[in-house]
């Protein structure tokens, strides 16, 4: 027995213009149809006058396994694995009540972000359909090396992808440079060109696509060579606290076609947290002083990329620090400030966004595809944070109960000692 949705418009995830007056029809978690007009007579109707219809939307970068009230990954990788998976069930369930529909994991300790999957799969537990990678593969004593991804040499980065398939991973993450782990070196890459193209070459050998944390040029640079699938933050880190913004490395990346996802919003969540605290701390006070410049960097350098042509997909680093897991509307307000419409950022996380993940038959509504549909009373096409208020989520044409615009990416009290 199918059933209808009516509304004002509809995004249909595609990039094209809103479809007015549409009506979309449903039926065993699929699409069935997308037209205008009437339903017919005695049909089930769920109307929603004034609002929107469009994709459930698609995070692409999250760490499930990490809280993202505050604490470092140092702290986080404390606790258990039993844990770990607790707390990516409780992240996946947060997301879906904001609208997250599938949600990428780029790295959890072992596989536990496989076992998440597993279990919200078999329909043991309500949260977002997560894709998921394992273990991030990484130098020994490189970026995330508590989540037991170390790897190293061509043979041993061949074994490692190997290893990572037998476990279950969708696709393979690779720390290309240091990053925000103690000791490690985020302007340095981490891995030579031979070890990425050993990487390349026996993923794609298993039908995975690669995806590379890159933030310094040359680790960018390198990735490009390889020939990965995707790139994560395109940073242009050239020390502590410093980065320069390397043209001619923004354009290779642009001719390449190569997506990055954005990451913007990890550094807007730690800078609302920091000022949502009443009387900071000097040490606080500076914290949020050295945020500050990094988000305004990263800002000027997504504008530049963008100018240059690269294509940005939405991810947050949902988990990181302070980025809570329903932080990826903000990650779209990000995007429409460093110059994209607001019809190009919900493209960045419904149908592009699926394009770039290699996420089959979801992202854009259409006849066949998956019913992950969202509905909004609002436009978002007018102001994205009608995204933060939602009247309905289905994932699979199953719904599910919104989180409400009050409990939306609320601000963590804590902050780093
Ligand atoms: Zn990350």
């Amino acid at each position: 027995m199918s059933h209808f949705l009516k509304a004002a418009q509809l995004i249909d995830g595609t990039g094209h213009a809103p479809l007015r007056d549409p009506l979309v029809e449903i039926a065993g978690g699929r699409i069935l149809s997308v037209r205008q007009g009437p339903a017919p007579e005695g049909a089930k109707v769920q109307e929603f006058p004034g609002g929107t219809i469009l994709p459930g939307l698609i995070e692409t970068h999250s760490h499930l396994n990490l809280p993202g009230n505050g604490l470092t990954l140092e702290e986080a990788m404390r606790e258990g694995p039993e844990v770990m998976l607790a707390t990516a069930m409780g992240n996946a369930a947060t997301a879906l009540r904001a609208g997250i529909t599938t949600i990428r994991d780029l790295g959890a300790f072992g596989t536990t972000s496989i076992s998440a999957r597993r279990a919200i799969e078999l329909g043991y537990a309500e949260g977002a359909r997560i894709m998921a990678c394992g273990q991030p593969i990484t130098i020994t004593g490189g970026h995330t090396w508590y989540m037991g991804g170390e790897a190293d040499g061509e043979d041993g980065l061949r074994l490692k992808v190997r290893q990572m398939i037998k476990d279950g991973a969708d696709f393979i993450k690779v720390m290309g440079s240091g990053g925000g782990t103690l000791g490690t070196m985020a302007w340095r890459p981490a891995y030579s060109l031979p070890e990425m193209q050993a990487i390349v070459g026996e993923s794609h050998r298993n039908g995975r696509m690669v995806t590379v944390h890159c933030l310094c040029a040359e680790a960018i640079d390198i990735a490009i060579t390889a020939g990965v699938d995707q790139i994560e933050h395109a940073g242009f880190i050239t020390g502590p606290g410093t980065q320069s913004y390397d043209p001619a490395v923004a354009d290779r990346l642009a001719a390449s076609g190569i997506p990055v996802t954005s990451t913007l919003a990890v550094c807007g969540t730690i800078l609302n947290a920091l000022r949502a605290l009443e009387s900071p701390r000097p040490d606080q006070v500076a914290f949020l002083d050295r945020w500050v410049k990094t988000l305004a960097m990263n800002m000027d350098h997504g504008r530049k990329l963008r100018e240059a042509g690269v294509r940005f997909v939405a991810g947050t680093d949902a988990g990181w620090r302070y980025t809570s897991f329903d932080s990826l509307v903000q990650e779209l307000e990000l995007l429409e400030q460093i110059g994209m419409s607001r019809g190009e950022a919900i493209h960045a996380a419904t149908g592009f966004a699926a394009e770039a993940i290699h996420l089959d038959g979801r992202g854009t509504l259409a006849e066949g595809m998956a019913a992950d549909i969202l509905v909004s009373p609002g436009d978002p096409l007018a102001d994205l944070d009608a995204l933060r208020d939602l009247s309905l989520i289905l994932k699979d044409g199953v719904s599910v109960m919104p989180a409400g615009r009050a409990a939306m990416n609320p601000v963590a009290a804590s902050c780093p000692a």
